[in-house]
């Protein structure tokens, strides 16, 4: 234990053994854990129905702090994106999508991504390193509590978090499950686990230990409908073929807060977007036995990728044949694209370790506004 423990990195067991490491009773942990996320508090002395001593022991060996805010970008359609400094010149995205009747924070799980999905920006940056607990939750914490300040609301904004930002959570399994377990609990944001959605790209193992762990919504990228395409696409399929995450996938329904599991597909211009690929999904997911939806997301292209987006007409046939066959499917409405927030854009700034060269050439994030740690910068005022 010393100064240096930033107590976003805690769910409530966690700041528990921690309070309880300082001579403390448990229960100190419930009443800490309010002030930090139900209230955003992150000065100590504030903490007011804590005992003087401990507010005193908390200044010595703990603080609460957010990630440094880069740049914030407000969209025409209210769409935020929040650029964070994670340290080491790299940097991870957050996006807040605002709609009537839900507020929907998009979160970053890596500095890069290892998994290199061909239509995937985050992926042809390469890996830099997973974030930790705090770094997860800290997205959350600023945007709920800055969001809340400017629009002078006291209830909560952020109803659903969707973990399909930056890097393949599953792939950072031990930082992810606290923050989850952060994310669901009534003394912190409260959110259902219906309304926390996993985005994988299928690492198997790691589907069946979150069932078991710490079950919220499912969604899985699949965008192939066959192991020789989805291999190109998503070089993860080389180590977890289809027909075993297809498996996974309906071993995880036993445990999901809902009945069916979300498959995301990117339309590829000529690539996976043909009426023989929708044929193929069909038998795949009925032969299979899994319960499903799908939600089609029109690519969003960047010049490195050599990837076009599918025209409009041939999305809506895609979607038109998967209903036929009785399944449900949604065509992904595209949000913040001016402010290159939209799926696969987020391509935040991450130094490669893995492939430096290739890094991406032209970012065109602008850097409205710096802010200091843990200081809200003004999304009123940016366009
Ligand atoms: N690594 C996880 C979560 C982050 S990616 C995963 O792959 O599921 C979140 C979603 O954005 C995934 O479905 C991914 O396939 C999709 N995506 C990635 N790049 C995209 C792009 N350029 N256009 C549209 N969607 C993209
Ligand atoms: Fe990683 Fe997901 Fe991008 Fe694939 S789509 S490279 S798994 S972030």
């Amino acid at each position: 234990m010393n100064a240096s423990t930033n107590l976003l990195d805690f769910d409530l067991e966690g700041l528990a053994a921690f309070c309880e490491a300082l001579g403390e009773k448990r229960f100190r942990a419930t009443q800490l854990f309010r002030w930090i996320h139900q209230r955003g508090a992150s000065d100590f002395e504030q903490m007011t129905d804590l005992a003087k001593s401990l507010r005193g022991k908390l200044a010595g060996t703990a603080h609460v702090t957010a990630l440094p805010v880069i740049s914030q970008q407000l969209s025409a359609d209210g769409t935020i994106k929040w650029l964070f400094d994670v340290g080491d010149g790299n940097a991870v995205e957050a996006v807040f999508i605002p709609e009537d009747d839900r507020g929907t924070l998009c979160v970053s799980s890596q500095a890069g991504c290892a998994v290199g999905c061909r239509f995937c920006s985050t992926g042809h940056q390469g890996f830099s390193r997973n974030l930790s607990t705090g770094e997860i939750v800290a997205q959350l914490w600023f945007a709920e509590h800055f969001l809340r300040k400017h629009l002078n609301r006291d209830e909560r904004i952020i109803s659903n978090v969707v973990m399909m930002g930056m890097g393949e959570p599953l792939q950072n399994y031990a930082a992810l499950v606290p923050a989850l377990r952060t994310m669901l609990d009534d003394n912190a944001y409260g959110l259902s686990r219906r309304r926390v959605t996993v985005s994988t790209s299928g690492v198997v193992p790691m589907i069946d230990r979150l069932g078991q762990d710490c079950p919220v919504a499912l969604a899985v990228s699949l965008h192939a409908p066959n192991d020789a395409l989805r291999d190109d696409l998503v070089p993860l399929n080389r180590k977890y073929p289809l027909e075993e995450l297809l498996a996974a996938c309906k071993r995880y329904l036993a445990h999901a807060p809902r009945d069916f599991i979300t498959f995301e597909y990117c339309m590829l211009d000529g690539v996976n977007d043909q009426p023989e690929h929708a044929q193929q999904l069909v038998e795949l997911v009925r032969s299979q036995g899994v319960s499903c939806k799908f939600n089609l997301i029109p690519f969003n292209p960047f010049p490195a990728s050599g990837l076009l987006r599918s025209p409009q007409a041939r999305v809506q046939a895609f979607a038109r044949a998967l209903g036929d066959a009785g399944i449900v499917t949604t065509v992904r409405k595209t949000r913040g694209d001016d402010i290159d927030a939209a799926c696969g854009q987020l391509a935040g700034d991450v130094k490669d370790r893995t492939r430096a060269a290739e890094r991406m050439a032209q970012r065109r994030t602008v850097v409205l506004h710096k802010a200091r740690p843990g200081v809200a910068a003004d999304a009123t005022q940016e366009h």
